[in-house]
């Protein structure tokens, strides 16, 4: 019989994009299929297509073959596709009457504004700051996503009749009880605004700067920062690479990152980003914490001791060794990188955890309000990693939820187990040659370095189609036909005479196997006999309705499991 599994990819996903199903269609050259695809999970491929730290590369099976798929650079490719569509694909939903405000604009906000849209609900989105897109303006530096791109992902919203409200603070200009009054429901999404401290003596000195604001400001186009030729960054971070590499494309000339990690290995940071930030030149300093910024009115050196992780390392207190002699390291200027923090002075006490964020049950409701939280705020702490799809997801999530809520239907967990299929064992590997993974040209590290331009190049149309089609479908039916020419019995049928839907009509099944064995996929099973005895109905199985459709293909698959055989 058939049954659909879940591939790694997909599960490891925030947003639980259909990736198998998107790479299926570029392989066959049906881009605005797999374009409309994406958007049912993520309203912003082009924006996740280069910022997401992709970790269903991580899951992809292909890892443990060869090389993972190159599924970000993909997702590029059709997210800048959906870029240059005159109108995009999806559609806002037959308005209900019902209102929601969602406090922030940043990936969470957007997605649960989106999701909520094509629900059909009158979504307005109150943002503090001047432009709309949290971090993914305000962070994350043009070189990695050009604010025209993300500005495309914006003006998306209001086409599907979300209003915007920017310089609109909450907890300032709009109270709790206004947000009470005037919605129906509401979708907090404030992210984590506040920079951390590093506890160091003398931060408050001139030409000491924190790295959100930082990047916030010239993300927003305010910044009035001038930099000295020798920057410190505080942090071994995602966060702190961004600053370094930004402090070198503001004038710095010699950039050192300060960390507790041991070595580069142990850094909480992408690897990628690491390689690329250590081939534009800057330097690294490990096993120091800044004690002190020397220097009168203006930062002139750092105070840096030996200092080691109490525990397990970016999980446990720093222990600063203070007897040991101090080192005086010389600069301009530095910048503090250690985290951020949420600000909820507005918000109720009794919606506050003791870590600082929102207090939120299991679907992300506050108590039993009509108020919902999702992303960072809401994150931090968790155990989930930080980051701008997994904030997309649970914007999703909570969207979702919502809805249930407002429709008076009932929020349940999900009761269905899923199977992941991690095994390579359970898929026929001879079918699949080694293939390198097609790679993403950089610009030189030499001129990078000094521009806004984007380090991470696009891939060709050719690349696209020839990464996607290194996939292995894991799970999931692809419509390649060998079923059904290796079946030696009749068992296998498909309705028209090209590949795509197949039927199992088990009555002629001897149970030889030699489908099973000869599917690349995974996604054909054995099963034992059906006992008529215990009330078990046997059963023809059919699939592949839609070519390898995760998901949506079960959904049809169950429909027509009672269908008689002539039917397709
Ligand atoms: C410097 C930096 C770089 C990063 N780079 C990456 C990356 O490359 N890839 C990746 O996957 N992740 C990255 N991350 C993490 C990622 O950006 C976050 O996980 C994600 O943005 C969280 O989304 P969010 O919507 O919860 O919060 P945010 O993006 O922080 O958005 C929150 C929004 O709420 C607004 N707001 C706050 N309070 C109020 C209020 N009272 N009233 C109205 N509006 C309010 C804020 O102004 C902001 O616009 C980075 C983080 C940082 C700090
Ligand atoms: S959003 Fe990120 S995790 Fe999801 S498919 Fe894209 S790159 Fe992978
Ligand atoms: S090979 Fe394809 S389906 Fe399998 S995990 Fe990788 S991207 Fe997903
Ligand atoms: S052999 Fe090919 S067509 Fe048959 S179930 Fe497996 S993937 Fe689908």
């Amino acid at each position: 019989m058939y049954r659909d599994k879940l591939p790694p990819c997909n599960n490891a996903c925030g947003t639980n994009e259909k990736i198998q199903g998107y790479l299926d269609l570029v392989k066959r050259g049906k881009y605005l299929d797999a374009y409309a695809l994406i958007k049912e999970d993520m309203p912003f491929p082009s924006v996740t297509g280069r910022v997401c730290y992709h970790p269903c590369e991580q899951a992809c099976n292909r890892g443990q073959y060869d090389e993972a798929i190159s599924i970000r650079a993909v997702e590029r490719f059709l997210g800048d596709l959906g870029q240059a569509l005159a109108r995009d694909v999806v559609k806002a939903g037959t308005p209900n009457g019902k209102k929601v405000a969602v406090v922030g604009s940043g990936p969470a906000g957007h997605s649960a504004a989106y999701q909520l849209a094509r629900l059909g609900y009158d979504v307005t989105i109150l943002e503090k700051s001047p432009k709309a897109g949290g971090l993914n303006r305000g962070g994350i530096p043009d070189w990695v996503l050009p604010q025209h791109v993300l500005d495309r992902e914006i003006e998306r919203l209001v086409e599907l009749g979300i209003t915007i409200k920017t310089n609109t603070e909450v907890g300032k200009d709009v109270t709790w009880d206004d947000l009470k009054k005037n919605y129906d429901a509401v979708v907090l999404a404030v992210g984590l605004i506040e920079p951390n401290s590093a506890r160091a003596e003398g931060e408050n000195k001139d030409g000491v700067f924190y790295g959100l604001p930082f990047l916030r400001d010239i993300g927003m186009g305010t910044s009035k920062v001038k930099l000295g030729a020798r920057v410190a960054v505080i942090g071994g971070g995602n966060t702190a690479i961004d600053c370094a590499r930004e402090a070198l494309r503001q004038g710095a000339v010699e950039v050192t990152m300060i960390t507790v990690e041991a070595n580069p290995k142990e850094m909480p940071a992408v690897p990628e980003d690491l390689h690329d930030m250590l081939e534009e030149g800057v330097e690294l300093i490990h096993k120091r914490a800044m004690t002190a910024v020397l220097g009168s009115g203006k930062v002139e050196a750092l105070l840096l001791h030996p200092a080691r992780f109490a525990g397990a390392i970016n999980a446990s207190p720093i222990v600063v060794d203070r007897e040991a002699r101090a080192e005086r390291f010389a600069v301009d200027n530095v910048i503090i990188a250690v985290g951020q923090r949420a600000s909820l002075g507005w918000l109720p006490d009794e919606f506050k955890t003791e870590r600082g964020t929102i207090r939120i049950d299991k679907f992300g409701r506050l108590g039993d309000t009509n108020f919902f939280a999702a992303g960072d705020v809401v994150q931090l702490g968790s155990g989930q990693p930080l980051m701008v799809v997994n904030a997309v997801g649970d914007g999703k999530r909570v969207a979702f939820n919502l809805d249930k809520v407002l429709r008076g239907e009932a929020l349940q967990p999900r009761s269905i187990p899923i199977d992941v299929i991690v095994d390579l064992n359970r898929m026929n590997m001879t079918y699949f040659p080694h293939f390198p993974r097609v790679q993403q040209a950089l610009l030189p590290a030499t001129t990078r370095r000094k521009t806004q331009k984007e380090v991470i190049q696009a891939f060709t149309e050719e690349q696209a189609v020839e990464e996607a089609s290194r996939c292995f479908s894991c799970g999931t039916c692809n419509a390649c036909d060998n079923c059904y020419l290796v079946c030696p019995e009749p068992c296998i049928v498909r309705s028209v005479r090209s590949n795509g839907l197949y039927k199992i009509l088990v009555d002629y099944c001897k149970g030889c196997r030699v489908c099973i064995e000869e599917c690349p996929t995974g996604c054909l099973e054995g099963v034992p006999e059906l006992d008529f005895d215990t009330g078990v109905v046997r059963m023809d199985t059919a699939f592949a309705i839609s070519q390898g459709l995760h998901g949506r293909q079960a959904e049809e698959l169950r429909n027509l499991a009672d269908q008689p055989a002539k039917s397709i």
